[in-house]
């Protein structure tokens, strides 16, 4: 056994009102240079929808993660039978600015100076990689809003129905959530493997990955290999570049960008201790609906006293071994089981967990099914598919989403019964 410590998060998806200051706080600090305007190290995508860049999520496009052979072993995907053609010639799974979208901005002296027209504003955005006036803005970091707009704009002066079926299918049968993302800082990052100048690496004392800018060559294999698809290449000055989970605030003992400006209180940060001797065996758990619960096995109890001990002499800090035994995360993933990873079949064993959102059971709410009764709604008549939340989050596995969701369920009936309908907690439960 081989203790390390990672820090990590957790993203309550119940409470994320899709509003995007995490991103513009995240982009404004690390981001607002040039080479990287495209760059959102975090994004937030309204699902479902093709996220950004575009379909990141079909790794036979992108040829991204990781594979098991038919020796059962772990292999990087990218590449196929060309692999090593591949990677010393070119790099073929590469997404390309439209993938992403051009990058543009405003001339806001314009505003003041333009004519008057009949709708405003009248500044047209100017694109900043070309400098060109845009004529009209095909894609975007977060269409599936705009798209939104466009059905509200169409339908003022075409049939609303017609607009409707043609834009969004059955609307009463829709449904939307939204998925902020950032590098996982996985526990076995394929963007590490992939790399050939060796300049990607993951940080011993707290699990972070980070790209070293000098010994970087540009070789973008990072940016095919990573399958959340979160590392950027900066056309500027030639590097690959990645959310480096705010690690100059993290030594600080301050909370990343993201987490401290976030509106809806959605983040925890949280240290766990793993076993870095189980993560081959766990991310090449033969069945891809096993692996989520093999992800779970690797970490360990940190209030064990033989764990602490033990991971005293492999070297964990005492602060951290604290951190460990408060850490939300901990909590939330392994005692609780109401937070997954995203996507475990992508075998990387990603840090970045998520609790599924329990919003659109509000209709049951109001049609009195959700009661403070103590019986918990059906969770498969839920808006939001089972199935969907279990693709996204445990490879198809329903169960444990299911049970999840159920212990949210609960834990809402407890505190309406507490806090909104003035009926003694212990009548409920
Ligand atoms: Fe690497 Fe982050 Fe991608 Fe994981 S999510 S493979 S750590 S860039
Ligand atoms: Fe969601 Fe928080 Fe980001 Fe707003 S700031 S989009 S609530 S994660």
């Amino acid at each position: 056994m081989k203790i390390r410590a990672q820090i990590a998060m957790v993203l309550n998806l119940d409470k994320c009102i899709g509003c995007h200051t995490c991103s513009v706080t995240c982009k404004n600090v690390w981001t607002s240079r040039d080479g990287v305007e495209y760059a959102w190290f975090n994004n937030v995508e309204t699902k479902p929808g093709i996220g950004y860049p575009k379909e990141w999520e079909n790794q036979k496009k992108w040829n991204g993660g990781w594979v098991r052979d038919a020796k059962g072993r772990l292999r990087p995907r990218l590449g196929g039978k060309f692999r090593v053609l591949a990677k010393i010639f070119m790099n073929p799974d590469l997404p390309e600015i439209d993938d992403y979208y051009e990058p543009f901005t405003y001339d806001y002296a314009h505003l003041q100076t333009a004519g008057l027209s009949q709708a405003a504003p009248t500044a047209r955005p100017r694109s900043v990689i070309t400098g060109q006036q845009m004529e009209k803005i095909e894609w975007g970091p977060n269409w599936e809003e705009i798209l939104g707009g466009e059905f509200s704009k169409r339908s003022k002066d075409q049939n609303f129905e017609a607009v409707e079926k043609e834009i969004y299918g059955q609307f009463e049968n829709t449904f939307m959530m939204y998925l902020p993302r950032l590098c996982e800082h996985c526990l076995n990052p394929a963007c590490v493997a992939a790399c050939p100048s060796g300049s990607i690496y993951k940080r011993e004392e707290d699990g972070i990955v980070l790209i070293d800018q000098d010994k970087c060559r540009g070789w973008r294999m990072c940016v095919s290999a990573c399958p959340y698809k979160k590392i950027y290449y900066n056309w500027e000055s030639g590097k690959a570049e990645k959310c480096i989970f705010c690690y100059p605030r993290i030594e600080a003992g301050q909370p990343t960008v993201c987490s401290e400006t976030c509106v809806g209180r959605i983040r925890y940060l949280g240290v766990m201790l793993y076993d870095a001797d189980r993560i081959e065996a766990a991310a090449s758990t033969p069945k891809e609906t096993d692996l989520y619960q093999a992800q779970l096995d690797i970490f360990l109890d940190p209030h064990d006293p033989q764990v602490i001990a033990q991971a005293r002499a492999d070297g964990v800090p005492e602060a951290w071994l604290a951190a460990a035994r408060q850490s939300p995360v901990y909590k939330m993933a392994i005692d609780w089981k109401i937070a997954f990873p995203l996507h475990p079949e992508y075998r990387t064993l990603p840090m970045v967990w998520y609790v599924p959102p329990l919003s659109p059971i509000q209709a049951q709410a109001e049609a009195g099914t959700l009661g403070t009764n103590g019986v918990i709604p059906d969770v498969s008549k839920l808006r939001i598919p089972l199935r969907y939340l279990a693709n996204l989050l445990t490879a198809g596995n329903e169960w444990p989403v299911k049970r999840a969701l159920e212990r949210l369920l609960a834990m809402r009936a407890f505190m309406r019964a507490r806090h909104v309908d003035g009926v003694e907690a212990t009548q409920v439960l």
